[in-house]
């Protein structure tokens, strides 16, 4: 395989901080932390994590609209409805939305309604739509695919450097292995690694890595203290009552709480964790 030649580390200094929005960044000295459900359900669902978590506790807002899911029977996710809603709320609170691409057809839509294009675990290879991804200006936030080793991981990213686009956050979220009692293996070692041979910002899901709401907070904490310049986590209003994801759902409460348990671990990085600037007041439109 060829070495990465865009994504590499010329040295230990050189890091790529990626905007979000004029004021939130991944990659710097802030850490990022994303939180929202699995799926996109309502705008009354997401407004409520909004309004609860968009002040202090997040930096920006998750949702899935085009849902990749094993059976062709489950929810698909709301689509053009479900973007709308993000659109909407992203307006209104001022917090940059992220939300799954899962086609080519679907990029104008996403990427005039979201601020980041999330890659999910099924698609890390899918370099067609990579290299679609090239074309556009907006961050991409790829997922490391299910059983993909780091060197494939970093080659997928290049692939989306190499047709124009350098705004590419890196998502650790869980490998497969023999053991299901946590759906995946979260591999800090690959966040370490990352952070050595790439530029880029590498974030964390502990969410899909566990599993299990009861493991996250500690996942998530382990990530920080390991070196990852962020978390993307799913929560939820009412956590069971999830479409999709619930068993790894934490509940609002419990997203502030772990975030607030992160500071102190953030400091001894020589992190911080920022808190909403002016323009996240809530706005009406
Ligand atoms: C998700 O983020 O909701 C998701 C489907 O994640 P992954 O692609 O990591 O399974
Ligand atoms: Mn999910």
């Amino acid at each position: 395989m060829q070495d990465a030649k865009l994504t590499a580390k010329a040295h230990d200094a050189h890091n790529t901080v990626i905007h979000l929005t004029e004021s939130v960044t991944v990659g710097g000295n802030d850490l990022l932390i994303i939180g929202g459900p699995c799926s996109v359900e309502s705008l009354e669902q997401m407004e409520t994590i909004a309004a609860r978590l968009g002040q202090s506790t997040l930096q920006a807002l998750r949702g899935g609209v085009y849902k990749p899911r094993t059976s062709p029977y489950a929810f698909q996710g709301l689509g053009e409805a479900g973007l709308a809603i993000l659109d909407r709320v992203r307006r209104c609170y001022g917090l940059p939305v992220i939300t799954e691409v899962m086609a080519i057809h679907q990029i104008e839509a996403i990427a005039a309604q979201a601020d980041v294009l999330q890659v999910g675990s099924r698609n890390m290879q899918n370099f067609d739509l990579l290299k679609a991804l090239g074309e556009i200006d907006k961050p991409v936030m790829l997922k490391r695919g299910l059983a993909a080793t780091v060197q494939e991981f970093v080659m997928a990213a290049e692939y989306i450097a190499a047709h124009g686009n350098p705004n590419i956050i890196l998502c650790e979220r869980g490998i497969r292995s023999f053991d299901n009692y946590t759906r995946n293996v979260l591999d800090l070692g690959a966040v370490v690694a990352l952070k050595q041979i790439t530029h880029l910002p590498v974030i964390v899901d502990p969410s899909h890595a566990a599993g299990k709401r009861e493991l996250v907070p500690s996942l998530a904490r382990a990530a920080i203290a390991a070196g990852a310049d962020g978390l993307i986590i799913e929560c939820h209003p009412v956590p069971e009552a999830s479409i999709s994801d619930a068993r790894q759902a934490l509940s609002l409460e419990d997203m502030t709480a772990l975030v607030d348990s992160l500071r102190p671990i953030a400091a001894a990085v020589d992190r911080v964790i920022p808190t909403a600037s002016g323009d996240r007041q809530p706005v009406l439109v």
